[in-house]
């Protein structure tokens, strides 16, 4: 048996970066640590606080309730509101959400709903049928529908947070794909949280020092109830090439995941000293809401997908 470096009992987990061995309690106090960790270095969570939690019933999302709603209660007057958005891709999504839903029971939270068929008019099925040859990837719609589902989910209830369950992987995998794709300017615009705007609801990230497989070794330890699948469309991005590219050197090189993000957080630091004086949002001509151009993204993928369509009709 493998004893815990902690208090001896039976190890769990092999937290190879600093090569310690732990047992399921002992890991448990370890995340949730970091997690007030975050929320001291980026003071994310406060009193007074309504905070939109994304919800996916996935193994990040779950591990971000649980957490948030013991925050919560150690905080007090924080208000917790779970928001699930269905990208509607058959077998998949409809596992998760039991899972999600089984979480919010078992904490005394409802489970609120949002679909991209509602919010912009495609569901995910939807959208890889009719994209066609030149259409973008699917991530790139995804992941610009589901911050726009959020987002609206969060204006809607009257949140002053919205919450992400974003790990240690994603930031590190997003500052790499920042690299290799010579945007440095967007390297002040992600990290535990984004700035506040007029009609963008303040994102956080509490999970921010927590590894990936962390969040599911969490779930197990806390018994949270999670799904495990991955998402059939998942594998067409250029983020998936990134983060099987760290995997490998973190298996190879132990630690180099939190080495990036140690980066990432000194560089963003350094940076947000000298600001640059940053373009003031514009409104998207067609929805209202903040956007960099004349159109948002979720407006341009909608109008593009809508013309598709009806070009494959006639
Ligand atoms: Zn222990
Ligand atoms: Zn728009």
């Amino acid at each position: 048996m493998v004893e815990c470096i902690r208090c001896g009992k039976e190890a769990v987990v092999e937290l190879r970066y600093c090569k310690e061995d732990l047992c399921q309690y002992c890991f448990k106090e370890l995340f949730e640590k970091r997690v007030w960790k975050a929320n001291k270095d980026f003071s994310l969570v406060t009193r007074g606080d309504r905070i939109v939690v994304g919800v996916s019933g996935g193994k990040d999302s779950s591990a971000l309730l649980f957490v948030l709603h013991k925050m919560a209660k150690k905080i007090g007057d924080v208000e917790i509101i779970p928001v699930l958005v269905n990208e509607g891709i058959e077998g998949y999504r409809n596992k998760a959400i039991e899972k999600a839903r089984e979480l919010c029971e078992k904490l005394g939270y409802e489970l609120n709903i949002v679909s991209y068929k509602e919010t912009v008019g495609f569901s995910m099925d939807e959208v890889m049928k009719v994209r066609g040859p030149n259409g973008h990837k699917s991530c790139t719609y995804c992941g610009v529908f589901r911050k726009n589902g959020l987002n609206q989910a969060a204006l809607d209830f009257k949140a002053n947070k919205l919450a992400i369950g974003h790990n240690a992987d994603d930031t590190s995998q997003t500052f790499l794909m920042n690299l290799l794709r010579n945007e440095t300017h967007r390297i002040t615009k992600f990290g535990s949280q984004t700035s506040e705007e007029e009609g963008l609801v303040k994102r956080i990230k509490p999970l921010i020092y927590c590894l990936e497989k962390e969040c599911a070794w969490y779930c197990e330890a806390a018994e949270l109830p999670y799904y495990l699948g991955e998402c059939p469309y998942a594998n067409e991005s250029f983020r998936g090439e990134s983060k099987e590219f760290l995997n490998e050197l973190e298996e190879k090189y132990p630690g180099v995941k939190f080495n990036l993000l140690h980066s990432f957080l000194s560089i963003q630091e350094e940076l947000k000293k000298n600001p640059v004086e940053e373009k003031p949002f514009l409104k998207c001509a067609s929805c209202g809401n903040p956007c960099a151009g004349v159109k948002c993204k979720k407006c341009e993928f909608v109008e593009e997908l809508t013309s598709k369509k009806n070009a494959s009709k006639s």
